[in-house]
């Protein structure tokens, strides 16, 4: 193609972005800029793509910005339920990754903005239910670095466990770069996502004198990071941290912004807890507080939230979920800190999930743990699957653990193992588990593998024939009853019973065949069906000859 300066325009700005884009010569970018012009938006990348070669990957790795509504979608493929959870934590994540790398893209904004008011969450609600499970799939979503973490194991300085400072240079740890200091870089610039399990055990409890000092300095010192606060990435304790400290406080900097040093600014915080307690646990809190504002109550002491009556839930044996409804106030109640909660301005909950829940995450979800299974079992060559009845059942069994969906991998694998440790290396093509089997597995092996000789004598004759087998039940029952009768062992009297039904082959049966009683009983069975086949195939011969 010849371009004529003089008659086309061509905007530098357009080719210098292709230059670096694709790393190719200005001349090249401007050959494949006219050709892809006029293109529709995609086409004209695929233009691009065609004359210039795939784009060079860019080295550094930027999280890419998500609206509310994509992030929702994506935790609706993998969390089941959770709606106010999932949309509020959307709208938090978003909005604050979002802003984080609009202001670290230009700082004249970032100078308007001082200090934003961070998304900070609380999430309250039983065990189980996919609290930090959201977080998980959000992290993973927008490629931030995500350290979700126990409470438990932090104190506020580090004098028993880590301290809350180590949180961040945990997250430093997850985010991409090559050094630790690259790594810090792409967290101050970038931001990152913290959810802090289990903060309840951190709350204050008035009964409880000693313990309440460093829970509560527990509480203040996560509260400095949620606020800013400065975190040499060297651990102080170690030798580099104190080289670290000593140039830092050489310079006179003490705890300002050094190199070696960053900012917790940028990080969102999720504090999470089931916020349950022997005596006064989050949900009595609540209670209490709304059964003095209850305006409506009944003759038997029920009172009624939003149209749902306290006492239909008991009688329901449903749960009324008292986390919805919890304030502010009621987590300072509890035991927070009211700047803590002050600085954690999403409050949201969790529903206990419901044996119908239970089925949908085994079932429904993205990553389920029935396509875990399949996937596992068809590694050996064997065909998964379970019956709606042996589903309910374990969703039963995992719903009595009380510790939500949890639970359903350890039934899982209690009803299973049987059938992991038998199964493969055998025959057995299918296993379909129904609720009888779930509720014996071991019982339901050992007949499974009495039955492996019609298993194996199966899958001799798939292998060598191509052709699938049936029996019935009947005439599995003839076969057995024959091998006790001549004291013969089950694979012989197989053999020996149905030798003739390698005839199949030359009949070119494609079909699944299913042997009867018929086939096992007349030993000229399959003599005789290849005859009638034969004769059938010569008349159609003779039929198209004489047509
Ligand atoms: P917690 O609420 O105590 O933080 P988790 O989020 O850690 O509980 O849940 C434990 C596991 O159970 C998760 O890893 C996930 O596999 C499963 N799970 C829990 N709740 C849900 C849910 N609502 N949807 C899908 N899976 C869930």
């Amino acid at each position: 193609m010849r371009i004529d300066p003089l008659h086309i325009e061509i905007p530098k700005d357009a080719i210098d972005k292709l230059v670096e884009q694709y790393k190719c010569s200005p001349e090249d970018a401007v050959r494949a800029y006219l050709a892809a012009k006029n293109e529709s938006e995609n086409a004209f990348q695929g233009t691009l793509d065609d004359m210039l070669g795939e784009p060079a990957t860019s080295e550094t790795v930027k999280p890419s910005i998500h609206t509310p509504l994509e992030i929702k979608n994506h935790l609706d493929k993998y969390v089941i339920g959770q709606e106010d959870y999932k949309k509020r934590l959307s709208i938090a994540a978003a909005y604050h990754f979002a802003l984080v790398q609009t202001l670290n893209k230009s700082p004249d904004k970032a100078a308007k903005v001082k200090r934003f008011r961070k998304k900070n969450t609380i999430i309250s609600g039983p065990s189980g239910s996919g609290k930090t499970y959201c977080v998980e799939i959000l992290g993973d979503l927008l490629e931030v670095p995500t350290l979700i973490i126990d409470a438990t194991d932090y104190t506020e300085a580090g004098y028993v466990g880590k301290s809350a400072d180590d949180m961040i240079r945990e997250l430093i740890q997850m985010a991409p770069g090559a050094s630790k200091h690259d790594k810090a870089d792409f967290v101050e610039k970038n931001g990152g996502l913290i959810f802090i399990d289990e903060i309840d055990k951190k709350a204050k409890d008035g009964k409880v004198i000693g313990h309440d000092i460093s829970r509560e300095g527990f509480q203040r010192a996560v509260l400095k990071l949620i606020e800013r606060k400065h975190i040499s990435v060297e651990d102080p304790m170690s030798p580099a941290g104190q080289i670290q400290e000593l140039l830092s406080h050489q310079r006179g900097q003490g705890q300002a912004k050094s190199k070696g040093v960053i900012s917790t600014e940028n990080v969102l915080f999720v504090l999470g807890g089931s916020f349950q307690r022997m005596g006064d646990d989050l949900e009595g809190i609540v209670r209490k507080r709304l059964e003095r504002g209850a305006d409506r109550f009944r003759e038997d002491g029920s009172f009624t939230i939003r149209g749902f009556n306290t006492n239909d839930a008991k009688s329901d044996k449903k749960h009324y979920n008292y986390y919805r409804e919890a304030d502010a106030d009621d987590y300072i109640r509890f035991g927070l800190i009211p700047e803590l909660v002050g600085r954690a301005p999403v409050r949201t909950y969790v529903n206990a999930l419901s044996k119908n829940d239970l089925i949908r995450i085994m079932t429904k979800t993205e990553d389920s743990i029935i396509d875990q299974y399949k996937l596992e079992f068809s590694l050996f060559g064997i065909d998964l699957t379970f019956t709606e009845d042996a589903l309910m059942w374990i969703a039963e069994q995992a719903e009595n653990h009380k510790t939500g969906a949890r639970a359903l991998i350890s039934v899982f694998e209690n009803t299973l193992t049987d059938f992991q440790f038998e199964m493969p290396g055998t025959n057995f093509r299918k296993l379909n588990i129904t609720r009888e089997m779930c509720q014996s597995p071991k019982d339901w092996t050992l007949k499974m593998l009495a039955r492996s000789p019609f298993v194996d004598f199966i899958g001799k004759f798939r292998s060598d024939h191509g052709i699938e087998l049936n029996f019935t039940e009947q005439a599995e029952r003839e076969i057995e009853k024959y091998a006790q009768d001549n004291g013969m062992p089950l694979s012989a009297a197989l053999g020996k019973l149905l030798q003739g039904a390698a005839a199949l082959n030359y009949m070119n049966w494609q079909e699944p065949f299913t042997i009867t009683e018929e086939a096992v009983d007349n030993p000229k069975y399959f003599d005789e069906l290849y005859v009638k086949w034969h004769k059938e195939k010569m008349e159609k011969q003779t039929r198209k000859e004489e047509s």
